[in-house]
Order: structure tokens, then sequence, then C-alpha cells
């Protein structure tokens, strides 16, 4: 096994990023090292990338990024018990205490003492990265190749909010079709909605919705205002004059927000699961409490029930993410790849680490990783 790796790192506190070789990670007694064989450019990594105000404050460089990854286990510590050398993984980020009011109650996607990989810790832009055991999940190869493996992290994010009502025979409305929005129209498709209705300002996006099966898709800014004529009453008449029943809130921009409280049907569900940059107006008198509306502000993803969902929406080939990985490349091609992302012009980019050794256990001495202790949550944008 060689020593050195190649990493995708934010070694400074400024925009970009840096492709260097450093040394492999050693593991500590509760650690697995895995081989990266896959890894989703997230939002996330693009805010780290610009190194944005949120960016800012939260990571520390120098930092490999890099939280939805798929691989092969190449070490194991001493005490890890569930996980051999050989298995092919993917990881949950989020490393929760254990120990908080929310993670003793079931609630651990809401723990304060989160610590993000790739994001408070080394992640998996890299040829290995160093995983707890508690946070390892077994993929089958045969049923999840890599490059969608390495998706099921963000996907759980859009289990989670799809699935959290009962969805089987209603319409259903996805605001904001980025990754998450696409893979809730497929989550949707996949538990019975009656219909599928998506909206974004970005034709690209709106045409990979009608490949995940929303079955109408509309643009607002072909649209002008919400009276007659306005992407209100377009919605809710191409919902047979009614309001939809569900509407999953994914882009976090005010007018969509507004949208969603108004096309939704009068005792219906919002779900807000998109980020607003800063606070929203809403006429909470007409559009929530007369219609009686339940409304769900979600974020994350439970863990680890929105794993095993997502393990069969994926392993039985319910929801197909194929259609959404625009393009795979190397590490070296991470910096010329985030503008990309950022003008939307591709949804998910796929990262393939070169390697230059094939997967195989290494003898090296594993010793203690210090752990790292920033707090927090994070958001899949
Ligand atoms: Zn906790
Ligand atoms: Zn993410």
């Amino acid at each position: 096994m060689p020593q050195t790796m190649t990493a995708v790192r934010k070694v400074k506190p400024e925009k970009g990023l840096v492709v260097e070789d450093i040394p492999i990670p050693v593991i500590g007694p509760d650690d697995v090292l895995v081989q990266v064989e896959a890894a989703g450019i997230c939002g996330t990594d693009l805010h780290i990338w610009n190194w944005d105000r949120w960016s800012s404050r939260r990571v520390k460089p120098p930092l490999t990024l890099g939280h939805e990854f798929a691989g092969t286990v190449v070490e194991v510590g001493g005490r890890v018990s569930t996980v051999s050398v050989g298995d092919y993984v993917s990881a949950e980020s989020h490393i929760t205490c254990g120990m908080c009011y929310q993670c003793r109650t079931g609630q651990a996607h809401m723990c304060p003492n989160t610590v993000i990989i790739g994001v408070d810790r080394e992640g998996g832009f890299a040829e290995y990265v160093v995983v707890p055991e508690k946070v390892i999940w077994r993929n089958d190869r045969d049923k999840i190749p890599p490059e969608i493996a390495c998706l099921q992290e963000p996907f759980g994010n859009a289990v989670f909010s799809t699935m959290n009502q009962d969805i089987t025979g209603q319409s259903v409305g996805i605001l904001g079709c980025g990754p998450i929005g696409l893979f809730s129209i497929g989550i949707a498709k996949a538990s019975g909605a009656s219909s599928v209705l998506a909206s974004d300002i970005n034709q690209f996006r709106l045409d990979l919705a009608t490949k995940m099966g929303a079955q109408q898709v509309f643009n607002p800014t072909k649209f002008s205002g919400d009276g007659d004529g306005g992407i209100v009453d377009a919605m809710v008449s191409a919902n047979g004059g009614f309001g939809i029943d569900i509407i999953l809130e994914m882009s976090g921009a005010p007018a969509a927000i507004n949208t969603a409280f108004k096309a939704v049907r009068n005792g219906g569900v919002v779900v807000l699961f998109g980020i607003p940059s800063k606070p929203v107006e809403i006429d909470v008198a007409e559009n929530m409490i007369f219609k009686n509306l339940t409304v769900h502000s979600l974020n994350g993803r439970r863990i680890f029930d929105t794993w095993y969902k997502t393990r069969w929406l994926l392993s039985e080939g319910l929801v197909d993410l194929r259609p959404l990985i625009t393009k795979k490349i190397k590490l070296e091609e991470i910096n010329e790849s985030m503008p990309l992302l950022e003008d939307g012009q591709v949804c998910k980019l796929v990262v393939i680490p070169e390697h230059k050794s094939a997967p195989q256990a290494s003898e090296r001495a594993v010793s203690k990783t210090p752990d790292p202790n920033i707090k927090g949550t994070v958001v899949h944008r």
C-alpha cells in the first residue's frame, strides 16, 4: 500500500481548492479506512469552494472535502467488530454524539454535537478516508454501483422530506429541481403519488424533472404574478382545478415559498426543505391559518431510517438516479468543475479517484485519531 494519496483540500481561508499529495490517514481503534471509489459533489462543497459566509465560519482549513462517497474497506481498527476488510460501503456523514437528548430519543439528525465528514473532519474527495465504524453503511455491489451508492447520502434527505407524510394517491408539487428536488420526484412516483408537478427556473433541470417522472413542469419565469395567468393558477388548473395535496418546497427561494402556500389545497401539507438565505415574508393568516395547513419544516435525514428506505428504492430499481449524474470527473478536475455546478447546468458530478493500487488490506500501524470538536449541522443545498 502506498504511503501518500491525492486529496482535494481547502488549505487556506479563501476561494478555491487545492489538489495535493498528503499522507494516507491513520485509523483509530474504532475506525475503518475506506478506499474511495466514487464521491458526489454537493452544494455544500460549492459553498466551501466559494468560501462564503457560512463556510468561512464553519470550516477550519486545512481540510479534505467530500461527504458523499462509496468505496471498499482496506483497514479496520482493533475494536471494530461489524465491518471487515473488503466490505463495500458508504457512510452516514453525520457523526452524532449518542448522548444528548435528541440522540437518546431517536432524533440524532438534530444532534447539536454533530461532526460532519468533509466539513468538520477529513472527507472523501481523496483516495482514502477514515470513517468511524458506527456510521458505516454496507452496500450490495451487484445492486448499487459506486457512482449511485455515493448518492445515497443526499438521496436520504429527499427520502426524509418526501416520505415524511403519506403521499400515496396524493397530488404532489415539487418546487425547486436541484438534486434533492429531482430525487424527490422519483421517490414521490415510487411511493404512489397520483400526480407529480414540478417547477424550476432552469430548463435543464426541468428536462431532468420530466425524466424523473414529473407529469408536468412549470417555469415560474414564464408567468407573471400569482393571479390569473400566474404560476399558482397554472399549477392548480394542471391539478384538475384543485389545490395540490402536498407541496415540497426544495428551492428556498422566497417566491417559491409563497407559491407553495398559495398552490396547496385547503387542509393540505407544505414541507419546507429548501433553505432561504434571508427571512421570508408570508401571509400567515390568508395562506396558512385560514387554509388549515399542516406545515413541516425539515432538515437532514433520519439516521438510519432513511438509509433502509434508500437502499430499498435504489436496489429494487424503483428510482433510477443515472439520468442525474451529468459527469464523472477526476479529483484533479474539481476546481474547474465547480463553476458548472454554480451555473446550474449540471446535476450531480461524481468524482472517481484514480488509485495507485487496487483495494488491499494494509499492515500499517494503527493509532488514535484525535476527535474533532466542531459542532452544528449542515444542509445539502
Ligand atoms: Zn447527540
Ligand atoms: Zn451534501
